[in-house]
């Protein structure tokens, strides 16, 4: 039985939420309520509709101009076990992974002591833009990221 994988929406094409033309998708739920956040209509956990892993990774594999996947919320560490599904799958089609989090990576390596599946999400993708949106840090000239305290981090380098 696999997780359930609750979603906002979806983006089929996007060039703003990473390098080159990607595809977008937007979990439902987000626990830090950041003043100023783009998405509030994410924030509720019971809100959303119930997403379909094979059926967005049918779309991913239908669109050649494609180099890569982004999980943006809403917190996608909080549907961490769910993505990773999902991650494996867009892996396989040689697709690169891009995850946003309002947690540092430091925190998310703290969660993952308990929760095996945020380690492993961590391991799946390959960049991480990590932490809040901080408005009195509001940038717009920053590469897909709203405010200057968030980084973009190469997981690959990491120890995970
Ligand atoms: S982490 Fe992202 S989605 Fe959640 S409140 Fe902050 S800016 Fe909004």
């Amino acid at each position: 039985m696999s997780a359930p994988l609750r979603l906002s929406g979806v983006i089929p094409e996007s060039i703003v939420d990473g390098p080159g033309m990607r595809y977008v998708v937007f979990v439902q739920g987000c626990p830090h309520h950041c003043p100023g956040c783009h998405n509030p209509q994410t924030h509720d956990f019971k809100g959303g509709y119930d997403g379909d892993i094979q059926a967005i990774v049918n779309q991913i594999k239908g669109d050649p101009l494609l180099s890569g996947v982004t999980f943006s919320g809403g917190e996608p560490f909080c549907q961490a076990g769910a993505l990773c599904q999902l991650a494996e799958k867009v892996k396989a089609l040689g697709k690169n992974i891009v995850v946003y989090s309002g947690y540092t990576l430091g925190q998310l390596k703290e969660l993952g002591k308990k929760d095996p599946d945020i380690l492993q999400l961590l391991r799946l993708a390959d960049t991480l833009i990590d932490g809040p949106y901080v408005e009195a840090k509001r940038d717009l000239t920053l590469q897909y990221r709203g405010s200057s305290n968030q980084r973009i981090i190469n997981l690959k380098e990491e120890d995970l």
